[in-house]
């Protein structure tokens, strides 16, 4: 049979893109519809602009410090328009960028929402297209818990366009996204209140970073409100929210942000009219190599909800464009995933948490750091490193690695090679250290945390 494509991808994000950029190169022909924006979450309202603000709420830190290296400069003022509209600028050119992409690659882009209406057709508005094989990268979108005044609250997309920036501010969640935001506002000035249901943020991280992290962003200023969900929203006749606590309290604030989880973005794809089905968590079903239970068509990504991470999605599409268009045969390895939360200060992690790892191998070393960084030493901060290293005892592979400090995800990515390629505790110690650095701690931890 001719089919007007040989892939359809639905969803111009992260795994999308890659996937019709990299089929298109093994000569496939590919089409691509979108109906919000290119480079979907991580772009828009996702990676690449909460990185940009974190970047502008550490400056009120820096500027604290320098007094301490010699530097006087007047009082900082900070104004959120100008870093709003210059975050927006930037992800308007990355925008541009990714439909170069798409176009030098020789993709179709196509603008509108579409509908899977066979397992071989695909609808945008009243035009039908025929493909060999559709993929579904239609990615996630923020899960907001249903309570009275819900309509008052905002999730992350909407905290990249806010007209006002609030003065007090709710973040709600334990998540990346409750954390990372948490500091971005405490460092932008608001007053901020972290509301979370559980004991401990950051459910799958260590408990040493968690209880370090916590320990750091209270000294910081950040006020926690743990073990508590917000029971009902009003909105006050001076424009200001008062939030009812399940603990019987109030709270005010200007703002109320729920980072509460996102949920994979089904809805009006069509799926009804195919055998895709769905898992328990409402994410599509695919096998190892992401097809659904309709041959003809796959899905990876956020819309799979295996591990919501740009990285992740990107991997996934070059092992299906691979498989399909280059006679491949690639499964993605989702062990030692490195990851980083751009909480302040940063965490970066790869491997298993003590916990795991204790529950996986018979006997463990664990090496663990404490210590105030040089440039404290100067610039006056409370701020101090934290890392820990996981040994399996029988083998000497380290097994995990975690750190909680400045440009813990920079360091950590390098890290992270070392342990996908069973990198040992000898190897890491005959590894000579860079001078002076942060990251050289982790070649010269001799003693072991004692059993
Ligand atoms: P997460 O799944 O990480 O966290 C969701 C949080 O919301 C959890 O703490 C959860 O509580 C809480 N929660 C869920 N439902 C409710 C509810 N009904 N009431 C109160 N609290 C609730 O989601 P995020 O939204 O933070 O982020 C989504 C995903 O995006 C992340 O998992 C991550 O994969 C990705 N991401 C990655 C980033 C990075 O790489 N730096 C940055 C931002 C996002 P509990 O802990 O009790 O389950």
């Amino acid at each position: 049979m001719n089919y007007d494509c040989d892939l359809f991808v639905i969803g111009a994000g992260s795994g999308g893109v890659r996937a019709a950029r990299i089929s298109a190169r093994y000569g496939a022909k590919v089409a691509v519809a979108e109906d919000l924006y290119l480079g979907g979450t991580c772009v828009n309202v996702g990676c690449v602009p909460k990185k940009l603000f974190v970047y502008a709420s550490e400056f009120a830190r820096e500027f604290h410090h320098a007094r301490g290296f010699g530097w006087n400069s007047g009082p900082a003022s900070f104004d959120w328009a100008t870093l709003r509209d210059n975050k927006t600028a930037e992800v308007e050119r990355l925008n541009g960028i990714y439909g170069s992409l798409l176009d030098n690659a020789g993709v179709e882009l196509i603008e509108g929402r579409a509908e899977v209406v066979g397992p071989n057709q695909v609808k945008v508005g009243s035009r039908e297209y025929t493909a060999k094989y559709i993929l579904i990268a239609a990615g996630s979108w923020p899960f907001i818990p249903d309570i009275p005044g819900k309509k008052f609250a905002i999730s992350s997309n909407e905290a990249f366009y806010l007209e006002n920036f609030p003065k007090r501010v709710a973040v709600v969640g334990g998540g990346y996204i409750a954390v990372e935001f948490a500091g971005i506002f405490h460092g932008l000035q608001a007053e901020t209140h972290l509301v979370y249901r559980g004991p401990l943020f950051l459910k799958k991280f260590d408990q040493d970073l968690r209880t370090n992290l916590t320990k750091q962003m209270t000294e910081d200023g950040i006020n926690f409100h743990l073990e508590t969900d917000i029971a009902a929203i009003e909105k006050q006749p001076d424009g200001s929210l008062l939030l009812s606590l399940n603990n019987g309290e109030n709270l005010e604030v200007d703002c109320v942000m729920y980072a509460t989880g996102r949920k994979p973005k089904t809805d009006g794809l069509g799926l009804e009219n195919t055998r895709v089905t769905l898992n328990e968590k409402g994410a599509i079903k695919v096998n190892s190599g992401f097809q659904t239970d309709e041959p003809s068509i796959y899905a990876l990504g956020d819309v799979i909800g295996r591990v919501e991470l740009t990285p992740v999605a990107i991997t996934e599409a070059m092992a299906l464009a691979n498989n399909l268009f280059n006679n491949g045969n690639e499964q993605v390895d989702y062990n030692n995933i490195p990851t980083a939360v751009f909480s302040q200060p940063n965490i970066g992690t790869v491997g298993l948490t003590e916990e795991k790892a204790r529950g996986k191998y018979q006997k463990i070393t664990v090496y663990k750091s404490d210590f105030k960084p040089m440039k404290q030493t100067l610039g006056g901060g409370a701020e101090r490193i934290f890392m820990k290293l996981i040994v399996d005892a029988d083998t000497d592979k380290v097994v995990g690695c975690h750190m909680l400090g400045e440009h813990a995800g920079e360091i950590i990515q390098g890290i992270g090679i070392a342990i996908k390629a069973g990198a040992t505790k000898a190897d890491f110690d005959s590894t000579i250290g860079i001078h002076p650095t942060v990251a050289e701690e982790l070649v010269t931890m001799r003693v072991a945390e004692p059993e």
